[in-house]
Parts: C-alpha cells; structure tokens; sequence
C-alpha cells in the first residue's frame, strides 16, 4: 500500500481550525497513513491526537512547530518524532509561555491606559467614530 504523508498540520491547540483528534479524523478520511501534527510551540494537542490516531489505525508523529529567532529573523522550525516530556523541550515551552504572558500583560497595561471608561452614549459613538479615535481600545456601553 502506499503510503501518504502529512508532516505539517495544526489543530485548536494552537492556532488550527479543528481539535486534535477532528485533525487525525480528518487526515484519515483523506488517505492520509502518516501524521504529525506540528502545533505552533505546543505539544498539548498530541495526546488527544495520539488516542484518535491509534483507534483508526493511523501513524502519528509527535511533532511541533517551534518560534525561534536567529540574527534577527524569526523562524518556524518543524520538529519531528520528539519526546513531548523530554525535560529541555518542557522548560523551554514554559519559559517561551512565561515570556508572552508577560508581553501580553504589558501590552493590556498600555491599552489600559488608553481605554476610555465613561460610558458612551449612542450619539457619542457615532462622533468619535469619525475622528482618529482608537475605538477598538475603548471600554464603552451603549445606553
Ligand atoms: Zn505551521
């Protein structure tokens, strides 16, 4: 039989449009006899991924799609056949979380800062709307 590879899917644990297994279901209904689902910087996905593959039949490949930046560039490294659990890989998943929360939290602190907490009224939204008022940023209720 021959065999028909995908080695580079997402699913909902990062930023695909399906759940882990929906993803192996999904590849299985295509002929697809070789998986590796490759999330962005997260193995969460391949255990869900791993018990739907097994009841069909299918070959998963723990995989991951790692960030990584290198003389400025930012780069998407696909890694194949790891260890979900190898201690190295954890850690460094946690820190890069660690880092983005971080950032996000910094970045909800300055739009914080711009939000604009009096409540608006219909008329409000319809003058500020034609101004360059940074709308999207702003806590508002309609009366
Ligand atoms: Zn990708």
């Amino acid at each position: 039989m021959l065999e028909k590879y995908d080695l580079h899917c997402h699913s909902t644990a990062s930023d695909g449009g399906l759940p882990p297994a929906a993803v192996v279901q999904r590849a299985f209904d295509q002929g697809v006899t070789v998986l590796a689902l490759t999330d962005h910087d997260t193995t969460a996905g391949l255990a869900e991924a791993g018990q739907a593959a097994a009841k069909l039949g299918l070959h998963l490949i723990n995989g991951i799609e790692l960030s990584a930046c290198y003389q400025s560039q930012c780069l998407h490294i696909i890694g194949l056949n790891i260890d979900p659990q190898h201690p190295v890989l954890t850690q460094g998943l946690a820190q890069q979380q660690a880092i983005r929360a971080e950032r996000a939290k910094k970045i909800a602190d300055k739009l914080k800062k711009k939000t604009h907490t009096r409540s608006l009224s219909r008329g409000d939204v319809g003058r500020r709307r034609g101004r360059d008022y940074p709308f999207a940023f702003c806590r508002f209720s309609i009366g």
